[in-house]
């Protein structure tokens, strides 16, 4: 039987329908999981994605984009192949692509977090046969601490730095992270003050009627007396650049999921590294493959290798598949992002660049 997806040089195929999820080279039908740049790319002649995408592509690819957007769950018919979204927990609009065909189900998930952000819908587990899993932070020394104590961790770092005259600049990505930021300090922080590139995406959210808090941009007019008591949210393509001077005396935290390894918050200069990220973690990767009960695994993206070969030590038919995915939102890189001054790449270790040890199939032994 032929398999309803396929890896080809352009994307993720489905040959029954022809259509290919999250190309990344332009196609005439593209089936898109989110408004990422490395999933959601210009250039081809049809989108479809679920609803809540559909501003976010046009914000990133144009008004005019021809895209169509299909509710959560709700199913339809591309040549007898069955087509449906389910919420991935990413992003806002992200979601897991479910694809029926001959009697087989296959999901490629895109990128996804099982722990509920309050803003990007709960990841919803899927039964099928075949899953294809994002893999980003596949590596057992990842583990996120619940969010709750995160934003915890954040609040007394801008307390600490409130007691020392500083200001506070977090470094999030503009699209996801910032958001989930926003939304989850704003009980503790009065004002937010943001970079363009996170103004741009936020505001046209709340236009939508995202239920995001109120932020203000920062302009060459905005007076240094509002810097204190604000908390500040930059793209990581704005750290170490002259943008950011403005905000002397200030501390620095990045959040990022690779601010779990040690040693890469010296590396960006930055004062403290706050471990959050829009993917799962190694134990979250696992739960989610394992409630899919899939016969065979595909793993993309990030520590995909290991992800597959560890799978395949524990008995379950998996492979390592090559896509274009992961060059953007958890790289700090500054790719994508319009700063709009310096824009000095920050480089931290990205996937694949150290030698993970995986251990005997024994993932509960952090290092
Ligand atoms: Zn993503
Ligand atoms: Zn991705």
């Amino acid at each position: 039987m032929q398999p309803v997806l396929s890896f080809t040089d352009k994307g993720i195929y489905c040959a029954a329908g022809d259509f290919y999820i999250d190309p990344w080279k332009p196609v005439p039908r593209a089936v898109i999981t989110h408004a990422h740049s490395d999933h959601a790319r210009p250039g081809n002649q049809h989108y479809l994605c679920a609803k809540d995408s559909i501003p976010l592509l046009q914000l990133r690819l144009g008004q005019d984009i021809s895209v169509q957007g299909l509710a959560f769950g709700e199913q339809i018919y591309i040549n007898g192949v069955t087509l449906s979204f389910h919420p991935a927990g990413h992003m806002i609009g992200s979601a897991q692509v479910k694809v029926s065909y001959g009697g087989q189900t296959w999901v490629a998930s895109g990128d996804y977090k099982t722990e509920n952000d309050g803003i990007s819908g709960a990841f919803e587990p899927l039964k099928c046969h075949v899953f294809i899993t994002e893999s980003t932070f596949g590596l057992p020394i990842y583990r996120w601490k619940p969010q709750h104590n995160i934003f915890s961790d954040i609040r007394s770092w801008i307390h600490e730095n409130e007691q020392a005259g500083k200001n506070s600049v977090l470094v999030a990505y503009s699209l996801g992270k910032a958001q989930r930021l926003i939304y989850n300090l704003s009980h503790s922080v009065e004002r937010f003050l943001v970079h363009g590139a996170i103004f741009n995406a936020h505001e046209m959210l709340r236009k939508h009627g995202w239920p995001l808090p109120q932020v203000e941009l920062i302009t060459p007019q905005t007076p240094k007396e509002a810097f204190p008591n604000s908390l500040v949210i930059a793209p990581p393509s704005a750290a170490d650049s002259a943008w950011m001077r403005r905000f002397a005396p200030y501390a620095l935290g990045v959040c990022s999921g690779w601010m779990q390894v040690r040693g890469n918050t010296r590396r960006q200069n930055a004062d403290a590294g706050f471990a959050i990220s829009d993917h799962a973690d190694w134990p979250g990767l696992l739960q989610a493959i394992k409630a899919t009960g899939a016969e065979k695994i595909f793993a993309t993206h990030g520590f995909s290798s290991v992800m597959a070969r560890y799978l395949q030590e524990n008995g379950l038919e998996a492979e390592e598949a090559k896509t274009a995915y992961g060059a953007e939102e958890e790289e700090i890189t500054g790719a994508g992002n319009a700063a709009s001054s310096g824009n000095t790449a920050l480089h931290i270790q990205a996937p694949g660049a150290e030698t993970p040890q995986t251990g005997n199939g024994t993932p509960d032994t952090p290092e």
